[in-house]
């Protein structure tokens, strides 16, 4: 059974219930492609969705091409990214990058969490542990967190939604974030690995820093090491 809902949410022609694809794998959407059983075909095979899975990737790249976007250019227009005519440009292929919101959002993480569907979902479906930031709002109950992330990166994606549904809770907690494709920000931060959040106490002493994943069991317990300053 074709679980094709989702595509033709998006507006992608289906076939009955699979997915109409062309030659290298493209739908009537343009840079969007599909690939493997839910595109239907003869066979209905590993192989056949692997080598499907070729051809869309070839076709994504003749795509992007045709646009004149190189990989490191795209990376470019992460959330955030360089405010130049480039930018702008590229802006047309990524509707969902509103460069001119995502400045005045700077340095806000729930906004930024909620400019991506993908953070946005996980930050509703996260249940912080509440029992634990209690602890945490005891031990510190002001502090500045900076967050280093890209929409692009794994570990952000699972983390930094978390994180800013943890700040929800520490109300009296202060927060900014970075896009990591920003220049100048990896050296600013002297940060190697993303994401990266900072903690700061009230005089803007770094009291710790939590990277790509928790050290302990969650985000909460790891805050709760840094407010005890055992970390
Ligand atoms: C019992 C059985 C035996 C098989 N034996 C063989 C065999 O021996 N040799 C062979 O070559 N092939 C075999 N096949 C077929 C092979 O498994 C499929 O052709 C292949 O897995 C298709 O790969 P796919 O990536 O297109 O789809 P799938 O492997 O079905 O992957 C689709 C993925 O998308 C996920 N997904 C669906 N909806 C959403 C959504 N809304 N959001 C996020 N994720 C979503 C699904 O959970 C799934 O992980 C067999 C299939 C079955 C059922």
């Amino acid at each position: 059974m074709p679980s094709s809902v989702l595509a033709a949410e998006l507006g992608i022609e289906l076939e009955g219930q699979f997915i109409k694809v062309g030659r290298l794998q493209e739908t009537n959407i343009p840079g969007i492609f599909a690939a493997g059983d839910i595109t239907g075909g003869q066979a209905r095979q590993a192989i056949i969705s692997a080598g499907d899975g070729t051809r869309a990737a070839i076709g994504a790249i003749d795509y992007l091409k045709q646009l004149g976007v190189s990989a490191a250019k795209l990376k470019k227009v992460q959330w955030g990214a360089s405010r130049t005519s480039k930018a702008k440009k590229l802006k047309k292929i990524l509707p969902e990058v509103n460069l001119k919101e995502a400045e005045s959002m700077k340095n806000r993480l729930k906004d930024y969490v909620l400019a991506d569907d993908g953070f946005k979902a996980g930050y509703e479906r996260y249940q912080p542990n509440l029992e634990m930031i209690n602890l945490v709002k005891e031990k510190l109950s002001t502090a500045h967190i900076i967050t280093i992330s890209a929409y692009w990166c794994p570990d952000c994606r699972r983390n930094v939604p978390k994180m800013a549904k943890i700040l929800d809770e520490l109300q009296e907690w202060s927060a900014e974030v970075h896009s990591r494709d920003d220049e100048g920000v990896s050296e600013r931060f002297n940060v190697k690995k993303i994401p990266t959040f900072i903690i700061l106490d009230k005089n803007g002493k770094e009291l710790g820093r939590i990277i790509e994943n928790p050290k302990y069991s969650s985000l909460e317990e790891d805050l709760l090491k840094i407010a005890e300053n055992d970390y």
